[in-house]
């Protein structure tokens, strides 16, 4: 009876790769197709415009649950066959741009953010929309262009040679797994093996967390050893400018301590014909800072004494799409309006907390819960701990403390664990 059994799963398993595998060959090519945006606006308008697509080898992102996404993120992109509603591919994201709409410099005349997207190469004509949000969830601006894959002015990249890159791990499927590229930035070439030694810290600071840890052999993981002219990065507010591989530079949106790059095509031109999907990139300064963005980077410093946890922290937001646990007294930001239901899976407003972590809270626990009372233990209950999200009133988090609210808690709770999970299954499985 067993053995049936066994043989019975076996047969569903064949079948069911089968059909995933005709998905994807159905539509696609086993190439990346690179597109490259501006979006641009200020609070009041936004707009989308096509500037570049590339054609690159391969094609290293997800080749089943084609049409779904894990996260809603803040906003998403859809392929379609030409003049028809079927969805064949989609994938969410967040952007720099959107952040930048929540200041007030974004009440003026506006600007333009390079936005950069990676979906597999399609075989016929296929309609694109890219959608953005915000943070009520509407869909703000949408933009559709039409894409012929034969189309002569989609440039080839990656196909002469790339940067120069080192393989850190390799995942045990390399043809079903999640692909991490590391892109070194403000190393000189006599710096690399300074950055290699940097990017097997950060390697060893995720997969010292779960789910990650017990997960580690779905990851590949390289190392990009892009070279800049200078050692470190631009501090504007210090009047430093650098020559570096991505341009980053602190003061990002005048504020102090804020480590970006806005040079996304840059970064993907570093990236072209290595096997990458989620980007982690290594700024070689001893100054605070760094920032994540769903399924658009991680950038860290590295020579700071947070640079794990922070590296991690990020990670939680580029690759799973968490949000923030943390409020502070002296600062509300409304990040998260209190009526609706923000789509990250770690807070909520309560608004429609159904299908987040309600099933873990023990009938007894208090709402709000409290937190511990010894100020040296840390609660390990479930519950809805007041506070996350920039505001310390009205957005909750479901543990009293987690890698997404302090660098000092050594892990993620268990509701970024589940999340974190499920994406790496999602991906993987
Ligand atoms: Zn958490």
């Amino acid at each position: 009876m067993l053995k049936k059994r066994i043989i019975a799963i076996t047969i569903s398993a064949i079948v069911c790769a089968n059909v995933i595998a005709q998905d994807f060959d159905t539509y696609f090519n086993d190439r990346t197709l690179r597109l490259d945006y501006i979006f641009s606006g200020n609070k009041a308008r936004q707009d989308i415009s096509l500037a570049e697509m590339h054609s690159m080898p391969h094609w290293y992102g997800k080749k089943q649950r084609l049409s779904q996404i894990p996260v809603e993120g803040n906003g998403q992109i859809t392929v379609r066959p030409h003049r028809n509603d079927s969805v064949i591919y989609k994938s969410s994201f967040s952007t720099l741009f959107q952040e930048w709409l929540s200041y007030d410099e974004a009440a003026g005349p506006g600007k333009a953010f390079e936005n950069v997207f990676l979906v597999p190469m399609p075989k016929d004509t296929v309609d694109i929309t890219v959608e953005l949000r915000d943070n009520r969830r509407n869909v703000t601006a949408a933009y559709t262009h039409t894409v012929i894959p034969t189309d002569i002015l989609i440039r080839h990249s990656g196909e002469h040679g790339t940067t120069p890159y080192e393989t850190l791990q390799q995942a045990n499927d390399t043809s079903r797994c999640i692909h991490i590229a590391f892109v070194a930035e403000g190393y000189t070439n006599a710096e690399m093996d300074t950055y290699i030694k940097d990017a097997k810290d950060a390697t060893e600071a995720i997969f010292a967390h779960e789910p990650f840890k017990s997960a580690r052999d779905r990851f590949n993981i390289i190392a990009v050893k892009s070279v800049s002219n200078e050692s470190g990065t631009s501090e504007p507010s210090k009047g430093i400018w650098k020559d570096t591989s991505l341009s980053s530079h602190f003061d990002t949106f005048y504020s102090n301590r804020y480590l970006t790059t806005l040079n996304l095509a840059t970064l993907h031109d570093r990236l072209a014909g290595t096997p990458y999907e989620h980007i982690i990139i290594l700024v070689n300064t001893d100054e605070y800072g760094g920032g994540g963005i769903l399924n658009s980077y991680v950038l860290s410093m590295t020579h700071h004494p947070m640079f794990k946890p922070v590296v991690v922290h990020e990670f939680g937001h580029s690759f799973g799409g968490l949000a923030d646990e943390y409020a502070y007294d002296f600062e509300q930001i409304p990040m998260y309006p209190h009526d609706v239901e923000p789509w990250e899976p770690n807070i909520t407003t309560r608004h429609d907390f159904h299908g987040k972590w309600e099933k873990l809270i023990q009938p007894c626990t208090p709402i709000p819960t409290p937190e511990s009372e010894n100020p040296d233990t840390i609660s390990s209950k479930i519950g809805l701990f007041e506070g996350a999200g920039y505001s310390m009133k009205g957005v909750y988090r479901g543990m009293q403390d987690c890698r997404m609210r302090t660098n000092e808690n050594p892990e993620f709770c268990t509701i970024c664990r589940n999340a974190l999970q499920r994406l790496i299954d999602f991906y993987t499985k």
